[in-house]
C-alpha cells in the first residue's frame, strides 16, 4: 500500500484557455465584452484598504440584500458564492446525497460530471433530441436529483418555462437545479416557479451578463429551508468565501439596472445580426438565446477552423468530444470584434 492509494483522484474540469495578448479577439469563454457598470470602477478606486485587515462579512449581507430586493424575494432565499461554480459545487454536495443517480443532459456544462465524480455522486445522462432540446420524458425515471442549464451550454438552446415546470412536477422528491448562467440574454427565468416548488434551486452569475467574471460572484435562489441547508454546508467548509472587494463591487453592479439592460440588449442585438451573417457563410446552428452561438460549417471541419482562427489570434471554443466535435462555440463580443471574426471567416470560407 502506498500513500497514493489513499488519494482522491479526479479528472479536473478543463476551462477555456485564457490567453493574454494585446491584440487578440477573445470569444472562447463567454465573458462580457463591455466593462462593468460605471459605478463599479468608481467605487473600486475608492476602496477602503483599511477594511481589508478584517475578515469580510461571512453572510455577504449587503449583497444578499441587494439581490433579494432586485429579484423580489426574501433575503433568506438567497445564497451567494464565489462564482456560480462555487454555488453549484456546494449544491451538488448538499442536495445530491442519494444512492440513486442524478440526471443531466448528455450535452451540457462539462463541470457537472466532474463534481459528480469528485463527490462520488452516481449520475446518468439523458440524450438531447436532434434539435438539442431536452426530452422531459427522460426525467420521469427514478433519480437522486436533476440539473440542467437553461439556456443550455454549449448549445444556447432555451427551454420553455412549461418544460421546466413539467420536470419539476414529475420530481417532487428530489432537488431540481436550473443553472441560469445565460438567462439574461433573452430567456424566461424559472424564479416565479419558486412559489410552487420548494425543491427548486435557481442559480445565476455575475460572470456573463454583469461583466464581472474576474470578481467571482454567483448566487442561488430557492426556498428558505433549502437555502438554509446550503448555508450549513458552506459554513462547514469555509466561512469567509467571498472577499470584501467582491461583496462591495457586486452591490454596486446590482444598483445600475439601466446599464445592465443596456449591455445585455447590445449583446442580444449583435448576436441576432451575427446569426444572419454566419448563415450566409454556410454555417448552421441551434437558435441561441445565450451570449454565444454553437455553429458548424457545411464543408469545413470545426477543428480546422478552430486552429485557423487561433493562428489569427481569434479565440473560440472547440471540444474534441462525441456529438459536439463538429461545432465551435463562439462568444458574442462587440460589433467590432464580430466584424473582424466575420471578415476572417468570409475570406477563409472563400478559399475552400
Ligand atoms: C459560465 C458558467 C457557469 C459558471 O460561471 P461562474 O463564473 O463560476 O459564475 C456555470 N454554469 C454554466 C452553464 C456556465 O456556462
Amino acid at each position: 500500500m502506498k500513500w497514493e492509494d489513499n488519494v482522491r483522484k479526479v479528472v479536473p474540469y478543463v476551462a477555456g484557455e485564457q490567453p493574454n495578448k494585446e491584440r487578440m479577439i477573445k470569444l472562447n469563454t463567454n465573458e462580457c465584452p463591455y466593462p462593468p457598470a460605471p459605478g463599479v470602477a468608481k467605487l473600486a478606486e475608492q476602496l477602503n484598504c483599511d477594511a481589508l485587515r478584517l475578515y469580510p462579512d461571512a453572510n455577504t449581507t449587503p449583497l444578499v440584500e441587494a439581490l433579494a430586493s432586485y429579484y423580489g424575494v426574501k433575503k433568506e432565499q438567497i445564497f451567494v458564492g464565489v462564482g456560480s461554480d462555487d454555488v453549484l459545487s456546494l449544491a451538488f454536495l448538499t442536495f445530491f446525497n442519494s444512492e440513486k443517480s442524478i440526471l443531466f443532459p448528455d450535452v451540457t456544462y462539462s463541470f457537472y460530471d466532474v463534481w459528480a465524480d469528485l463527490y462520488r455522486i452516481p449520475y446518468r445522462t439523458c440524450a438531447l433530441d436532434k434539435d438539442w432540446h431536452i426530452r422531459p420524458e427522460d426525467y420521469r425515471q427514478p433519480n437522486g436529483g436533476i440539473i440542467f442549464p437553461n439556456p443550455n451550454a454549449p448549445t444556447g438552446v432555451l427551454e420553455s418555462l412549461d418544460m421546466v415546470e413539467e420536470i419539476l412536477k414529475a420530481n417532487p422528491d428530489v432537488v431540481v437545479i436550473v443553472d441560469e448562467a445565460y438567462i439574461d440574454f433573452g430567456g424566461v427565468s424559472a424564479l416565479p416557479l419558486l412559489e410552487k416548488y420548494e425543491n427548486l434551486l435557481v442559480v445565476q452569475t455575475f460572470s456573463k451578463s454583469r461583466a464581472m467574471a474576474g470578481l467571482r460572484i454567483g448566487f442561488g435562489i430557492g426556498n428558505e429551508k433549502l437555502i438554509g441547508y446550503l448555508n450549513d454546508v458552506k459554513f462547514s467548509f469555509n466561512s469567509y468565501t467571498m472577499n470584501l472587494p467582491s461583496q462591495v463591487l457586486g452591490v454596486e453592479a446590482v444598483k445600475d439596472d439601466a446599464y445592465f439592460k443596456e449591455i445585455t440588449g447590445k449583446i442580444v442585438a449583435t448576436r441576432e445580426r451575427v446569426k444572419g451573417e454566419l448563415k450566409k457563410l454556410g454555417f448552421s446552428f441551434p437558435d441561441s438565446q445565450a451570449n454565444f452561438i454553437f455553429a458548424s460549417h457545411e464543408t469545413i471541419s470545426a477543428s480546422q477552423l478552430f486552429y485557423a482562427l487561433r493562428e489569427a489570434d481569434i479565440y473560440v471554443r472547440y471540444w474534441d468530444k462525441p456529438r459536439i466535435s463538429e461545432s465551435l462555440r463562439i462568444t458574442v463580443g462587440t460589433d467590432e470584434e464580430m466584424d473582424v471574426l466575420l471578415a476572417f471567416l468570409r475570406d477563409y470560407v472563400d478559399r475552400f
